[in-house]
């Protein structure tokens, strides 16, 4: 967040977006939807070693209504999209998706009937990680990227730079 700090008498001027987007990336409430593999990375990073907390991103919650960040980890057949669906749909406004692995960004290896080729065929995706595993690092990578995403949102304009983004 752009802070302008004015003489020794403790002022501080930005603007009221900004101020939004500053409480909104420190406090990404995660959704953790592991349905393979990449789940176990996942949950290493959301262990003490690699501390999310760091970003604000400490407290999952398994209630969509209760969560504005989903991360997708795993492959998705095509059965369980309308759990997939109904889980995005039920979370909070504002939202934002992240897709972890292969799996989620595309299909991975599973170029198969019944593997959905990419969460984004039915969900919108912010931030894409690749890899098969990805690294618990690159999640938090991610984590950092939805902070730039988010900073660049206008929420008093209708979210137009989330809108023009396609997310
Ligand atoms: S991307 Fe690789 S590690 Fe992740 S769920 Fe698919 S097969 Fe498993």
């Amino acid at each position: 967040m752009a802070f302008e700090a004015y003489g020794g008498n403790g002022w501080l001027l930005t603007t009221f977006e900004q101020l939004i987007n500053w409480g909104r990336k420190r406090s990404p409430w995660p959704l953790p939807y592991g349905t393979a593999c990449c789940g176990i990375e996942m949950m290493a990073a959301l262990a003490s070693g690699y501390d999310m907390a760091r970003f604000g991103a400490e407290r999952p919650s398994f209630s969509p209504r209760q969560a504005d960040v989903l991360i997708e980890a795993g492959t998705i057949t095509k059965k369980m999209v309308p759990v997939l669906k109904k889980i995005y749909d039920q979370m909070a406004e504002p939202k934002w998706v992240i897709a972890m692995g292969a799996c989620a960004c595309s299909g991975g290896v599973f170029r198969t009937y019944s593997t959905l080729q990419g969460i984004d065929n039915v969900i919108p995706v912010d931030v894409y990680i690749p890899g098969c595993p990805p690294r618990p690092e690159a999640l938090l990578q991610a984590l950092l990227e939805l902070h730039e995403k988010i900073d660049r949102d206008r929420p008093l304009r209708g979210g137009a730079a989330r809108a023009a983004q396609g997310g």
